[in-house]
């Protein structure tokens, strides 16, 4: 038995066989084969040289407007791939020390690759960098194939992977995957999010679990405690099947809430939203009891399907979301691209800092045909409910004023067509950079919400990458610095007398909601499946206990102070849900 920690980013337990599905962008760990599996995995030697090889020879047909050198390098790769000397130490490889197939094209590749490096040569050693080339390319048809087969599988598994991307996230059948555990990510990267939003138990950053794992393992991913365990002994498996149990009669439980107002035990109503990625995410919102969408991230459409999406495409959407929620409020985020949200086909384009480059908001001013596809499908799907619209990373008052203009150019060519659009939508702004928590009292002038991104505004403010898991100790609302900028930009907007709501991870974090009461926030966006947890907490509390908490906070210093401090609070009021 062995036990791994790690980051704890989606609840619930989950205890199964693993998937494992390797990156050839990191080391192949080795992994052990039984002897009756040597077959097999020849035959996955086979079949990806022959792929590999077909995919060369029609490359060279493609590209016979090409320079001849390039050719000539494509077959030199040919000719390697066709030498059966290669294949054939791979394969002994295999046979003979019981490893994977990928493990073996790695090692045998690698070696070969390391002895051309070391030649004084520089027209030998040079040829190294070709060798990786071919081994990646092997390595693509290999673990392509396991992705593929990620799409296919028919019996319950929890999958381990270096990373996943929020779309393959995303697109994990729900119904045979019970789980998940990366070696890499943070509690609010992309990844963690999907996963809390679908409800899949999940634990990231536990560095090597990719190496750790065999495909004969018996696997236990815990989500609450941020912990998987490797061939559990028979202690701990008893012991997790009653934590399992325990924790799905505390959801059933949490779940009788969902019809219940959000009401403190001194009568304050706070407002409780649903964060969505897809249309079809919206009924988990409305069986959690979700009073409308607080954030629905739209650029999801464009991640998923992997092209621009139609203005069509924007619109259905859309109606299909406001179809959940009749009156109810729908804050639709216009495209946030870039960071660890990048389509696939703008790979080519990929930046050195991509989370301080043109992402997000500055994306769109770049690229006004999309923006103004989706502005026009939010502006149709407008007369059909409390439809809103928010921007993205705002870090200035022009940004603001630039989008709000490119929204009135799309009002008059609706109007010259006269398409009908709710000519007074509220128009919002997320609250996720420093620069502009710090001017929201100017930006809040210019528009009829705010919307603070915790996530982001804690990476921006505290200099720690969201989605990296060796500063993830860094990263947290607890930070002083933080929690200034917070209190600043509520101050701004209750002064401005608009809406504010809190939308980033923290609205659905047990420990941080007295805390953001005490604060004065009064409207939160969170996963759904967190919405019950977070009602329970509301209505066991009273603001005045909310506020002490939030003036004792104020006057601490560390992070670590303050952490401890809203934690021991929130278990007095919900043991079960620590
Ligand atoms: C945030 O930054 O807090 C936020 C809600 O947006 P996202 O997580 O999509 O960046
Ligand atoms: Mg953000």
């Amino acid at each position: 038995m062995e036990i791994k920690k790690g980051i704890a980013v989606s609840p619930g337990i989950a205890i199964s066989k693993p998937f494992i599905i390797d990156s050839k962008d990191y080391r192949i760990p080795r992994r052990s084969i039984a002897p009756t599996q040597v077959d097999e995995q020849i035959k996955r030697i086979d079949d990806a040289f022959s792929a590999a090889e077909e995919e060369l020879t029609s490359f060279g047909r493609e590209q016979e407007m090409v320079e001849e050198s390039i050719r000539d390098i494509f077959a030199v790769h040919l000719s390697f791939l066709r030498d059966e000397s290669f294949k054939k130490q791979v394969i002994t490889f295999i046979k003979d020390d019981l490893v994977t197939a990928e493990y073996a094209v790695s090692t045998i590749l690698r070696e070969a690759a390391a002895k051309l490096a070391a030649v004084e040569d520089s027209y030998i050693s040079e040829r190294a960098a070709d060798i990786y080339d071919i081994e990646k390319r092997l390595l693509t048809q290999l673990l392509g194939k396991i992705t593929r087969d990620v799409d296919q599988l028919s019996e319950e598994v929890v999958i381990i992977a270096h990373d996943l991307t929020p779309t393959q996230t995303a697109s994990l059948n729900r119904t045979f995957v019970k789980g998940f555990a990366t070696d890499s990510g943070g509690r609010t990267s992309h990844t963690a999010i999907v996963a809390r939003c679908l409800a899949i138990p999940a634990v990231v950053a536990l560095e090597d679990i990719t190496s750790t794992i065999t495909s004969e393992s018996t696997v236990i991913i815990d989500g609450n405690r941020g912990v998987v365990i490797i061939d559990p002994d028979e202690d701990a498996l008893v012991q997790y099947e009653r934590y399992a149990r325990d924790f799905n009669r505390l959801e059933i439980k949490l779940k009788a809430l969902s019809d219940k107002p959000a009401i403190t035990r001194d009568g304050v109503e706070i407002e409780l939203l649903g964060n969505i990625e897809f249309p079809g995410e919206a009924h988990l919102a409305v069986e959690n009891g979700a009073g409308g969408i607080g954030l629905y991230r739209s650029e999801f459409l464009y991640l998923y399907s992997g092209s621009e999406p139609t203005e069509e495409d924007h619109y259905e959407a859309y109606s299909e979301t406001v179809r959940n929620f009749k009156d109810q409020p729908i804050v639709i985020r216009t495209m946030d691209l870039g960071g660890d949200k990048l389509p696939h086909v703008k790979r080519s384009e990929a930046e050195g800092n991509p989370v301080l480059g043109l992402k997000s908001i500055r994306y769109c001013l770049q690229n006004l045909t999309l923006f103004k596809t989706q502005l026009r499908a939010i502006l149709r799907a407008s007369v059909l409910g409390d439809v809103r619209i928010m921007f993205p990373m705002i870090t200035n008052l022009q940004e603001l004023r630039q989008a709000k203009m490119i929204l009135r150019d799309v009002m008059e060519d609706l109007d010259e067509y006269a398409v009908p659009y709710n000519a007074s939508i509220p128009i919002g702004a997320m609250i996720e950079t420093p620069s502009a928590a710090l001017m929201a009292s100017l930006l809040a002038k210019d528009c009829d919400f705010f919307s603070v991104g915790t996530n982001d505004l804690i990476q921006y403010t505290l200099a720690v990458d969201r989605a990296n898991e060796r500063v993830s100790s860094l990263y947290s609302v607890a930070d002083p610095a933080v929690l200034r900028l917070l209190r600043g930009v509520i101050h701004d907007a209750h002064k401005a007398k608009i809406a504010l709501s809190v939308c980033g991870e923290v609205a659905g974090d047990p420990e941080y909601i007295m805390l953001l009461l005490g604060m004065g926030v009064r409207s939160l966006s969170l996963a759904p499946p967190m919405i019950p947890e977070i009602k329970q907490i509301i209505r066991s509390v009273t603001i005045e206990e909310c506020n002490q908490l939030a003036r004792k906070i104020a006057t601490m210093d560390s992070q670590r102070q303050i952490k401890n401090y809203v934690r021991d609070a929130a278990i007095k009021i919900l043991p079960e849900a620590f």
